[in-house]
């Protein structure tokens, strides 16, 4: 692997490092909830201060669509970075500057002037070809933060050398977010096991009765394709939960029964999670593996009636002697909802960089780095990461 790393930087002593950091994290009340992608990129933070670097962080947050906002300024996340990174400085959201979204040459320049060196850590921003992840590369040596470079470590082997059995096990809503993943892993994966709400597309394909229950229409042949093609690697549950009629969900005392029932779901009933027969299968298919990646619930976990496909996944996850990568924002709040999330060998913090790291094998903001002035010092060989 070419990318270039912290080390490859040289003496840092004295001088000034923009570090696009991934401090996306969830605010309420003005209160940052969840710290968890603020403390990811202490150990660049310090690696760089302790060297005698001065740092500016930078990062997006939420979606400002190109001018300020008060309800996504970086307020919040400059108290929490104070507290434990103490010097230093934090810039406004990037995305308050519609340069930034639209890597506007102007935006780049503004980032770098007065800085001697460029560090990316945002490796949940990395998918896209924003001002900050792709600009500064061209002008500044610069390298992959400690977080950027575990990421691509833990990753680009499930594509490439997994272990076998290598088990790939996808949920959460729609398979039209999921499908160029799918389509990358059935190359390599032995099995692909499907459970949440992108289930029931498949299941209908297979011709059976969904219900009301999430279907995407327009996702219903390319799924039959998909089975007929690679029916053997994929595997649907064998029984759902369900949700009757006048049933709400998030209110498990709005009326409506819950019942486990087979692939077939009645006129009026909603599929909300994998059945228990369904959950012990995919439970023992992850204890057999020897490499294991989920991306996507099992079923609406946030209402406590269909949790149960969500945690039997995370509980066999967490066991397994397997090596376990678990992509995905919401599989990520999962496991922390059930305390597991330190039972897993690598939690990614990019929802959507990881399943597009995994399709594509490369990444934008890798690629400029790569590029970057830094890249021949220590990896003569430079080239595509997966070479
Ligand atoms: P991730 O963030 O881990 O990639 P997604 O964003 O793709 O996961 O999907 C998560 C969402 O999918 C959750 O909010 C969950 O409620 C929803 N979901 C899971 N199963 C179903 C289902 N059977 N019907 C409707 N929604 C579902
Ligand atoms: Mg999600």
């Amino acid at each position: 692997m070419s990318l270039p790393i912290l080390e490859d930087l040289g003496d840092v002593s004295g001088r000034r490092v923009l570090l696009r950091a991934d401090f996306n994290v969830p605010i309420r009340d003005g209160v940052v909830v969840d710290d968890f992608r603020i403390r990811a990129t202490l150990p660049t933070i310090e690696w760089l201060t302790e060297r005698g670097a001065a740092v500016t962080a930078c990062s997006h947050l939420g979606r400002p669509k190109g001018k300020p906002d008060p309800r996504y300024s970086m307020e919040p996340v400059r108290d929490v970075l104070a507290g434990l990174a103490p010097n230093v400085e934090l810039l406004e959201n990037l995305r308050f500057d519609p340069g930034e979204e639209a890597n506007d040459p102007a935006f780049v320049q503004s980032l770098i002037e007065g800085q001697d060196f460029y560090v990316n850590d945002a490796f949940g921003a990395s998918h896209r070809s924003h001002a900050s992840v792709v600009g500064p590369p061209g002008f500044l040596p610069s390298a992959a933060g400690r977080l950027l470079q575990r990421e691509i470590e833990m990753l680009l082997p499930l594509r490439n050398d997994p272990g076998r059995p290598f088990v790939v096990i996808l949920g959460g809503a729609k398979v039209s977010d999921k499908l160029g993943v799918i389509g990358a892993l059935l190359r390599v994966a032995d099995t692909i096991v499907i459970g949440g709400g992108m289930c029931f597309t498949f299941l209908k394909a297979q011709g059976h009765a969904v219900g009301s229950s999430l279907v995407e229409e327009d996702m219903v042949e390319t799924c039959r394709e998909l089975l007929e093609r690679e029916g053997d690697k994929l595997l649907l549950p064998v029984d759902l939960t369900a949700l009757g009629p006048g049933g709400e969900i998030g209110e498990p005392d709005a009326g409506g029964e819950v019942r486990q029932i087979g692939v077939d779901v009645p006129d009026g009933w909603m599929g909300l999670d994998i059945g228990p027969g369904a959950a012990a299968e995919f439970g023992d298919l992850v204890m057999e593996a020897r490499t294991v990646f989920w991306n996507g619930p099992m079923g609406v976990f946030e209402d406590p009636r269909f949790a149960a496909g969500t945690r039997a996944v995370a509980e066999a996850l967490a066991e397994s002697h397997a090596f376990t990568v678990v992509g995905g924002g919401d599989s990520a709040a999962a496991l922390d909802e059930f305390g597991l999330a330190s039972e897993i060998d690598h939690v990614s913090t990019g929802g959507g960089a990881s399943l597009e790291l995994l399709e594509l094998g490369d990444l934008p903001g890798l690629e400029a780095l790569r590029a970057s002035a830094t890249g021949g010092a220590r990896n003569e060989q430079s080239g595509a990461p997966n070479a």
